[in-house]
C-alpha cells in the first residue's frame, strides 16, 4: 500500500521561492570584484535569478545544458546558482586556480555552452577563449561601466545588461528531481579531473542534512560567511542551506586575506563561517598579530584537510569561536561527517574533549560508513583498527560524469581513498589518504598525527609529512615545514618536540625547512609535489 502524501519533486528552485516568500528582506552582502560592498536581499536574488533564467532561455540554453562559471563568492554567482539549476540547466563551477590547460580540458569535457566570469579572471578567459570548443558565449559578471574591451573576446556580453533586458516573470519549471543540477570536477592530482554530477534530489537532501544543529547548524538567526569558494563543491552547500533557513549571507569576493575577512566579520556581524585550515591560518595570524578579537563569530566549520588541534585551541580557548571539524569530498556533495560532541562528552576534561574534536566526526544522517582491510573485509569500529573508509548514501556519487562501466563503486560502496578509524560512538578519524600513508618496515604511520604535532609547536606555520625512501625501512616519515615570520627553529628542537607525544619509532627521521609549501587549487598541501622533491632526501643523507 502506498502512502497518500503529495509527490512533489525536490527541486533547487523551491529553496529560492521559500527564501523569497519567508525571508525576502534578509540581506545578502557582497564584497565585489569592483572593490565596493554591495547589499541586496533574498527578494532581489529571486527577482534577478528569474530575469537571468529568461536571459538563458533567450540565448538558447536548453534543459541539461552546462553553463560554466569562473567566479568568486558573490551575489551574482549566487544568482547563477539558482537561475541555471532552477531552469533545468546544469551549473558547472570551474576552478579558476587550475592551470589554463586543465580548465580547457574540463570545459571541453563538460561541453560548457556559456561561460560567466568575474573580471579578475579576464586574463584566464582570454587565454582559453580560442581553445574551448563548445562555449558559444562569454559573459563578464559586471555592469556596462566596468566592461573590459578585449580583442580576444569579440561579442563579450555584459551580465547586468542581460539581467536588465529580461523580464522578472518566469515560472520555475517542474521536472524529475533526479535531473542533474550542478557539476564539479575533483582536482585530479593523478590522471584527468573527474566530474561529480549532482542532482536536484541529492542537493536538497544534502541541504536538509547539512543544515541540522549537529551538522553545520544553520539558522535564520545566523550571519553566514562562506570562505570556502563557490567553485569548490558548491561552497560545501552553504548557498543552498542559507536559502533553506533564511540566514543572512556575506560573500567575501576575492579578498580572503586575514585582514579583509576579519573586517567583514566585524562589520557585518558574521556568526558562522567555513573554510580550509590554510585560510584560517591567515586569519588567526592577523587577529593575533593585531590584538583583535571576534565580537560576533561563534563557530566555524573547518574541513577539506585535517584541522590541527593547535588551530582548534586557538579559536576555542582564545577567541571563544567553536570549531566544527568536518570531513567530506567532492564526490559526497560534500558533507560526510561533522564533529559535534554528544552529551556524554560534556563531562570529559578539556584535553579529552580536544582528542575527540581532533577526529573528523560522526556521520550526518544519510551517510553510511564502514572501514575495510586490504582483503576488503569490514574492520571493527573500535577506534583502533584503521582501513579504507567506504561510504554510501543518497548524495554520494554512483559514477563520474561520462564515466564508463560500473564506475568506482565496490558492492554499492564508494571507496573514499582515505584511511581511517571509527570508534564505538561512530566518530571517524582520518589517519591518512591511502596514497599518502607512510609504510615503515611493513607498519603504517599516519602522517596527519605527525603534522598535527609539528603544528602545535609555536614556531611552526605549516607542516606536511611525507614518505621518504629508506634503505632499511622502505619508507620513513620526513617533515617539510615552514616557520612563522621571525621565528627560528632547528631540526633537533622540532624533533625533540615529538618526545613523549608519540611512539618513538613514529618520530620523523628528518626535517626540511622551506619558504613555502605547494598548495593545490583547493588550498591543500600538494604532497605529491613534496614527494617528487624530497622522496630521496633520506637516501642522500645515508653515508
Ligand atoms: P581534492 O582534494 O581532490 O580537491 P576534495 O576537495 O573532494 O578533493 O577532497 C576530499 C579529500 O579531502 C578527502 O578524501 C580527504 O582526504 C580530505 N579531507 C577533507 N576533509 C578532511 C578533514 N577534515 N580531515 C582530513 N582530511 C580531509
Amino acid at each position: 500500500m502506498n502512502g497518500l502524501m503529495m509527490e512533489q519533486p525536490l527541486l533547487i528552485s523551491t529553496l529560492l521561492t521559500h527564501a523569497e516568500r519567508h525571508h525576502g528582506e534578509q540581506e545578502i552582502v557582497s564584497r565585489r570584484v569592483e572593490g565596493d560592498i554591495h547589499r541586496s536581499t533574498y527578494r532581489e536574488l529571486a527577482e534577478r535569478s528569474r530575469r537571468l533564467a529568461n536571459a538563458l532561455a533567450a540565448r538558447g540554453i536548453a534543459f541539461g545544458d552546462r553553463v560554466a562559471t569562473l567566479a568568486w563568492n558573490g551575489y551574482r554567482h549566487m544568482e547563477l546558482y539558482y537561475a541555471v539549476s532552477g531552469s533545468g540547466a546544469v551549473l558547472h563551477t570551474l576552478n579558476p586556480r587550475l592551470h589554463p590547460d586543465q580548465v580547457v580540458w574540463i570545459a571541453d569535457h563538460a561541453e560548457d555552452q556559456v561561460l560567466f566570469f568575474d573580471l579578475s579572471f579576464l586574463p584566464l578567459v582570454e587565454a582559453i577563449a580560442s581553445r574551448v570548443s563548445t562555449v558559444k558565449a562569454f559573459v563578464a559578471m559586471t555592469d556596462r561601466a566596468h566592461m573590459p574591451v578585449s580583442a580576444k573576446l569579440p561579442g563579450l556580453l555584459c551580465y547586468e545588461e542581460l539581467v536588465e533586458a529580461h523580464s522578472p516573470d518566469f515560472t520555475w519549471p517542474s521536472f524529475d528531481e533526479k535531473s542533474a543540477s550542478s557539476l564539479c570536477y575533483t582536482s585530479g592530482t593523478t590522471g584527468h579531473p573527474k566530474g561529480a554530477l549532482y542532482s536536484h534530489r541529492s542537493t536538497l537532501l544534502h541541504t536538509y542534512a547539512a543544515a541540522l544543529p549537529d551538522a553545520l547548524n544553520c539558522s535564520a538567526n545566523d550571519v553566514i560567511l562562506p570562505v570556502v569558494p563557490m567553485f569548490h563543491v558548491n561552497a560545501w552547500g552553504l548557498p543552498y542551506a542559507a536559502c533553506m533557513v533564511g540566514a543572512k549571507l556575506v560573500f567575501p569576493g576575492p579578498w580572503l586575506d586575514g585582514k579583509s575577512l576579519h573586517d567583514l566579520f566585524e562589520a557585518e556581524g558574521v556568526t558562522m563561517s567555513a573554510g580550509v585550515p590554510t585560510v584560517w591560518q591567515g586569519l588567526l595570524a592577523h587577529v593575533e598579530g593585531n590584538g583583535l578579537a571576534f565580537s560576533t563569530m561563534r563557530r566555524t566549520v573547518i574541513g577539506g584537510s585535517a584541522c590541527p588541534p593547535a588551530m582548534m585551541r586557538a579559536f576555542q580557548e582564545r577567541y571563544d569561536v567553536q570549531v566544527l571539524h568536518a570531513w567530506g569530498m567532492t564526490e559526497m556533495s560534500p558533507v560526510g561527517t561533522v564533529c559535534t560532541l554528544k552529551p556524554a562528552h560534556r563531562a570529559l576534561d578539556a584535553e579529552a574533549r580536544m582528542a575527540i574534536q581532533a577526529k573528523q566526526g560522526r556521520s550526518v544522517f544519510g551517510v553510511d560508513m564502514k572501514i575495510v582491510g586490504e582483503d576488503g573485509k569490514a574492520l571493527p569500529h573500535d577506534g583502533k583498527a584503521a582501513g579504507e573508509l567506504m561510504v554510501r548514501g543518497p548524495w554520494i556519487i554512483s559514477n563520474y560524469f561520462k564515466g564508463e562501466g560500473e564506475g568506482p563503486l565496490v558492492d554499492g560502496w564508494f571507496p573514499t581513498g582515505d584511511v581511517s578509524t571509527i570508534d564505538a560512538d561512530g566518530f571517524m578519524q582520518i589517519t591518512d589518504r591511502s596514497k599518502d600513508v607512510i609504510k615503515s618496515g611493513g607498519e603504517w604511520i599516519g602522517s596527519i598525527d605527525l603534522e598535527n604535532i609539528a603544528m602545535a609547536h609555536p614556531a611552526v606555520a605549516l607542516a606536511a609529512c611525507i614518505a621518504a625512501r629508506h634503505p632499511k625501512w622502505d619508507e620513513r616519515p620526513l617533515l617539510v615545514v615552514t616557520t612563522k615570520p621571525g621565528e627560528q627553529l632547528s631540526r633537533d628542537e622540532l624533533l625533540g618536540f615529538y618526545d613523549g607525544r608519540i611512539a618513538k619509532w613514529w618520530t620523523p627521521d628528518d626535517v626540511v625547512f622551506v619558504d613555502q609549501l605547494p598548495l593545490g587549487p583547493t588550498g591543500k598541501v600538494q604532497k605529491n609535489k613534496l614527494r617528487e622533491a624530497f622522496q630521496d632526501h633520506l637516501l642522500a643523507a645515508q653515508p
